[in-house]
C-alpha cells in the first residue's frame, strides 16, 4: 500500500508517502515539513488564526514536493490520510479538505487519521515493533500512558491532570526568557548547566495510579527564574527543571510498567515513547534506563519523526486501510479526539 499523508493539526504544514508492504514492512519514501516556526515566533507561540492561513498557502506545494520526492503520481498511490483532530481546527481542516479534494480527484479512500494515533506508531516508522506495547506520549498538548493492543486499538492509564509536559517545558522556557519553540531551547541551554543547585516539586510522587502533573512545576519554576541573575544560574535552573520533568516522566512510568509486567507475565514487554518531547535527550535516557531495568524493550523515533510530521500520518492511515477502515468524505474536523474508545464513548459529544 502506497498512502500520502497530510498533517495540519498545528504549526507544521507536512506531507509524506509512505508504502507499507503485506510483510509489515515501512518504506518512507519522502518526508516534507513546512514549518510555521518564522510566522509564529514573533508572537512567544503559536496564533492559530495565522497557523490556518499559513496552511492554506503551503498544503498544495508541500504535497507536490512530497509525491515528486517519492517518485510517484496520484495513480501509484493506495489512498490518502489526513489528520482530522485533535489541534486548531481551523489548520485541521485544511489539511482534511485538501486529503478529500486528493481523494474525490482521484477516486481514492480516504482515512481520517487521530494524529495521537500517528504520534502512537510513529516509532515504527524506523523499526519494526510488533504490537502489544506501552506508551508514553509525550508532545505539546498531550502527555498519557497507553496500552497500545494493535491498530486503533488502545486502553489509557494514565494522563495529565494539568499540563502536558511540552507545555510545561515550552513554558517553563518562556519565563527563562527562551524563544519559542520553547523545548528545543530549554534543552541547549540546560546541557551547560547543572541541576543539582535547585530544588524543584516532586508532583505525585508515590501517589497511586498513572497520571501526571505539571502545574506545580511551572509555578516554582517561574518563581526561581525571578532571583536569576547570571547565565551560569540560568543554565541551572533550565538543568534543573529538565532533570525534574525527566524524572516525573520516569517515576509515573516505572509503576505503570511494573503493573504492566504483572499482568502480561511471560509475554514480550515493549514500550515506546512518542512525541516531542521524546526528542529530549535526558527524557529518552531516564526512560531508556527504567525499560532496561524491567526488561522492557525501548524504542523512540528518529528525532525527525518525534515532533510533528505526516509520515507517521500515512503509516497510520496504511495500517487503517490494509484493514479496510476507511471514512467517508463527510469526516468531521475534530477540535478534541481522544484516543482511547472508552474515553471517546464517555464524552460522545467531543468525537
Ligand atoms: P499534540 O501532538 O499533543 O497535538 P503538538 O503536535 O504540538 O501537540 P509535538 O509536535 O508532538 O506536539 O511536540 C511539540 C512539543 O515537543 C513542544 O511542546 C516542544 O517544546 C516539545 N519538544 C520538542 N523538542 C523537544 C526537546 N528537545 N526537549 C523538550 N521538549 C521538546
Ligand atoms: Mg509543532
Ligand atoms: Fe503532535
Amino acid at each position: 500500500l502506497t498512502v500520502l499523508g497530510l498533517e495540519t493539526s498545528c504549526d507544521e504544514t507536512a506531507a509524506s508517502v509512505v508504502r507499507l508492504k503485506a510483510s509489515g514492512a515501512v518504506e518512507v519514501l519522502s518526508s516534507v515539513v513546512g514549518s510555521q516556526i518564522a510566522a509564529h515566533a514573533p508572537y512567544g507561540g503559536v496564533v492559530p488564526e495565522i497557523a490556518a492561513r499559513a496552511h492554506v498557502e503551503s498544503i498544495d506545494g508541500i504535497a507536490a514536493e512530497a509525491m515528486r520526492a517519492a517518485g510517484v503520481s496520484y495513480g501509484d498511490l493506495s489512498g490518502v490520510a489526513a489528520t482530522a483532530g485533535p489541534g486548531l481546527v481551523g489548520g485541521v481542516m485544511v489539511g482534511l479538505a485538501f486529503g478529500k479534494a486528493v481523494a474525490l480527484a482521484r477516486g481514492l479512500p480516504l482515512v481520517a487519521v487521530n494524529h495521537l494515533e500517528g504520534h502512537a506508531v510513529s516509532a515504527r516508522l524506523a523499526a519494526d515493533i510488533p504490537y502489544p506495547f506501552l506508551l508514553l506520549l509525550v508532545s505539546g498538548g498531550h502527555c498519557q500512558l497507553l496500552a497500545v493492543e494493535g491498530v486503533g486499538q488502545c486502553r489509557r492509564l494514565g494522563s495529565t491532570i494539568d499540563d502536558a509536559a511540552g507545555e510545561a517545558f515550552d513554558k517553563i522556557a518562556k519565563t527563562l526568557g527562551l524563544p519559542y519553540p520553547g523545548g528545543p531551547a530549554l534543552e541547549k541551554l540546560a546541557a551547560t548547566g547543572d541541576p543539582a543547585g535547585y530544588t524543584l516539586p516532586r508532583a505525585l510522587l508515590g501517589r497511586d495510579g498513572y497520571d501526571f502533573s505539571f502545574s506545580g512545576l511551572k509555578t516554582a519554576a517561574a518563581r526561581l527564574a525571578e532571583g536569576v541573575t547570571t547565565e551560569t544560574e540560568r543554565a541551572n535552573l533550565a538543568a534543573a527543571v529538565q532533570a525534574a520533568i525527566a524524572r516525573q516522566l520516569s517515576e509515573r512510568t516505572e509503576k505503570a510498567m511494573d503493573a504492566y509486567a504483572r499482568a502480561r507475565e511471560g509475554q514480550p514487554l515493549r514500550f515506546v515513547v512518542a512525541g516531542g518531547v521524546a526528542a529530549n535527550g535526558a527524557v529518552r535516557a531516564a526512560l531508556t534506563r527504567i525499560a532496561t531495568e524491567r526488561g522492557f524493550s525501548f524504542d523512540a523515533p528518529p528525532l525527525a519523526y518525534c515532533t510533528d510530521n505526516a509520515a507517521m500520518i500515512a503509516l497510520a492511515g496504511a495500517e487503517r486501510l490494509a484493514r479496510g477502515m476507511t471514512d467517508r468524505l463527510d469526516a468531521p474536523a475534530r477540535p478534541r479526539w481522544p484516543l482511547d474508545a472508552e474515553a471517546a464513548a464517555a464524552n460522545p459529544t467531543h468525537l
